[in-house]
């Protein structure tokens, strides 16, 4: 806490993980001698950068950008770029520290990293987000590479912002280097599947924890928070399943829609147009409503999918869920639930399933890119749908087999961080110490 003030987010991602550890110090007491904890919450590397950029009237803007190379044990860091103006080192810190158990949990040879910048997206023309991006590029090029740093999207970096990305990068080191970025459009090194992964797999984890209860997501009430990138594609393979889901949201407020969220309406309104999710309530009509503000959860749901940012449910939240029958939750979004809303839906029974586990299909789909690019191949959308399903069964069935091994059956959040950490220890071990 001293060598890191004010990092808030990183502290608490921090202790969440440390809370669980005690019963792996005391089996691997090799792990404590080699100071492993100490290390793995001190970046390899970490940079900040000027970002300077003109605005559409002239202005010259200047933004801060961040890459936090966090752990190389495994593989390359990988992990995504969030563009948002809530950015700053402690949310960097916090998401790239979580990345090195998510990706350890995909069993893919991939080290954590995490990046971005405070710039704010929403409002600015095509020309300034590429401006940006291009002047971004200029300093974070220099730090990347297929066999060091593969960055992706995250808040506010998608298809848009990696083509530009992807455009200055080739153009200033000359080199076609399909697998220094995810999540590129199909045409020009992307996977199938990657744009829908997050959320999708997501929805498979939910039905594998269903599963040890004998439920399934048919005929269940889903609320599903947020109406970017991993909310859409979590409502539409929710829906897939048979889930009922009846809201979603955005930073601006909720929709309750009791038929049944559209989500082609809701796609074309925040993904093409780039609207506001109130805009949907107008559009659709019927009993749909729209609540400014307030908190998308008091719609009342046997499954929540919190998917848009962290800490975005809290004890509150969880109790109200707790009242209309919750039985499971799944993190699409890292971080969105609080400790204390954890410890309410655990102590009640209910299924949780961490974002570490939960939310690994858009890395492991990622890494699944980079083998494609590798190997100069493309893959059908069955064939990569078939491996993300198979890759979040293993990651489920682990999580809960470490659960099991460690005492605590039944408890994704010890599972995950224990199965992730001890993956990670025994590399760096093996690496000795640098
Ligand atoms: P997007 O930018 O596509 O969407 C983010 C969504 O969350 C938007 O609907 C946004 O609303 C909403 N949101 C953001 N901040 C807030 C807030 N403070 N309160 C309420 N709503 C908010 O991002 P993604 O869908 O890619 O990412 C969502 C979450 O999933 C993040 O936590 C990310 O780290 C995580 N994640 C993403 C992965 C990916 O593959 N994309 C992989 C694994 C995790 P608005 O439109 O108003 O801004």
């Amino acid at each position: 806490f001293r060598r890191n003030p004010g990092e808030t987010e990183f502290h608490q991602a921090v202790v969440e993980v440390f809370d669980s550890l005690e019963p792996v110090l005391r089996k691997h007491p090799e792990f404590g001698e080699a100071a492993i904890l100490q290390r793995i919450c001190e970046p390899e590397r970490q940079i900040i950068f000027r970002v300077p950029w003109v605005d559409d009237q002239g202005h010259v803007r200047i933004n801060r950008g961040f890459r936090v190379e966090f752990n190389s044990a495994l593989g390359p860091y990988k992990g995504g770029l969030r563009f948002h103006p809530s950015v700053y080192l402690g949310i960097v810190k916090f998401l790239g520290f979580e990345q090195i158990f998510k990706n350890a949990l995909t069993g893919m040879p991939i080290g954590g990293g995490k990046g971005g910048s405070d710039f704010d997206p929403r409002g600015k023309s095509d020309a300034e987000v590429m401006r940006f991006c291009q002047s971004f590029m200029t300093e974070l090029y220099r730090h990347i590479g297929e066999y060091t740093d593969v960055p992706a999207g995250d808040i506010g970096v998608g298809g848009r912002e990696i083509g530009y990305l992807f455009g200055q990068y080739k153009r200033i080191t000359n080199r076609y280097e399909s697998g220094v970025l995810t999540g590129k459009g199909v045409s020009w090194g992307g996977s199938l599947v990657r744009p829908e992964a997050t959320g999708y797999g997501v929805v498979m984890f939910v039905e594998e924890m269903l599963k040890t209860r004998g439920l399934s997501l048919d005929g269940q009430r889903v609320i599903v928070s947020g109406s970017g990138n991993v909310a859409i594609n979590a409502i539409a393979k929710a829906q897939a399943l048979g889930g009922k889901v009846v809201a979603c949201s955005d930073s601006s407020g909720y929709v309750v829609d009791e038929a049944g969220i559209d989500v082609e309406l809701l796609r074309q309104i925040k993904e093409y147009e780039r609207g506001r999710i109130s805009e949907y309530a107008q559009r659709r009509g019927g009993n749909t409503s729209f609540v400014a503000g307030g908190s998308v959860w008091d719609a009342g749901a046997n499954v929540a999918l919190p998917c848009a940012t962290q800490n975005e449910l809290n004890d509150d939240d969880a109790a109200s869920l707790l009242k209309s029958g919750v039985v499971a939750v799944a993190e699409g979004a890292n971080m969105p639930c609080t400790p204390k809303a954890i410890e309410v839906f655990q102590e009640a029974g209910v299924l949780f399933g961490p974002g570490k586990a939960a939310n690994a299909g858009g890395v492991a789909t990622s890494a699944l890119e980079m083998q494609q690019n590798a190997s100069r191949d493309s893959w059908s959308f069955e064939h990569t749908e078939q491996r993300l399903s198979q890759i979040m069964v293993n990651i489920h069935d682990r999580c809960a087999a470490t659960a099991d091994e460690y005492g605590a059956p039944g408890n994704y959040v010890v599972g995950a961080n224990i199965g992730g950490f001890v993956k990670v220890a025994d590399a760096m071990l093996a690496l000795g110490v640098i």
